[in-house]
């Protein structure tokens, strides 16, 4: 290879994503600046030392999701301090594009999101997840109480701030998380107004259905209000 290919191969791996990272990492607004908002929002094909963080644990022995269909991201968002914060999340690649774009545009908005963690840093534990209100997208697992496979299995459902936007059960009362239950509401009965609320006015509802997804919070029951997913 010569140089001027090697150089070129360099320049397209840097445009992708950049070799330095540090997920959950607390930014100045003058480091972001500095470095521009291209280089925190990529989008990157699995890699061995990411396969070996989800392995047993979001992809499971089972998984019926390849892995060549799935994309790491790399992302900036506003965190609940209202500081830049990085974040990480493992999608489909179909959906990739579209949650890069919608990222970046809650973030220039400073739309507050606690934490963007891969659910691996939880043993892939839901409700742990949930419960440190951790923004997460990949998750190959059955919804609960059944056998049917959540589309989290497939990347193509992300919960966003999911303490403060919890899942209701209508009929059985059940929040999830449990510690959710207190942010828990229904059209008769809004509580725990918050900025991360997700409603039909707001900000991340809008970019999502912008971008042809379905809201949980729609549904007649649960009422998933942390919930978007694409079909
Ligand atoms: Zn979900």
């Amino acid at each position: 290879m010569n140089n001027i290919k090697l150089a070129l191969l360099l320049s397209f791996f840097t445009l992708i994503c950049p070799a330095q990272w540090e997920p959950g990492k607390v930014l100045s607004p003058e480091t972001v600046s500095r470095e521009g908002l291209d280089t925190y929002f990529c989008s990157e094909p699995i890699s061995d030392a990411v396969f070996a963080r989800i392995w047993l644990k979001s992809f499971k022995r089972d998984c019926t999701t390849p892995r060549e269909s799935l994309r790491y991201l790399r992302l900036l968002h506003v965190n609940k301090d209202g500081r830049p914060q990085t974040g990480e999340l493992i999608c489909n690649k179909a959906i990739a594009p579209d949650l890069l774009d919608i990222f970046r545009q809650l973030y220039t908005a400073g739309y507050r999101i606690e934490k963007i963690r891969l659910v691996d840093e939880y043993n892939a534990d839901d409700e742990a997840s949930m419960t440190d209100n951790n923004t997460s997208c990949f998750n190959f697992r059955r919804i609960n109480g059944s056998k049917t496979l959540s589309r989290h299995s497939t990347g193509m459902a992300i919960d966003i701030n999911p303490l403060y936007n919890p899942c209701l059960n209508v009929k059985s009362g059940l929040v999830e998380p449990a510690a959710g239950k207190s942010y828990a509401r229904s059209r008769k009965n809004k509580q725990g107004q918050t900025i991360c609320f997700i409603d039909t006015r707001d900000l991340c509802y809008k970019l999502f259905i912008a971008h042809g997804f379905i809201w949980g919070g729609n549904w007649p029951n649960p009422k998933d209000y942390q919930h978007f997913e694409k079909r």
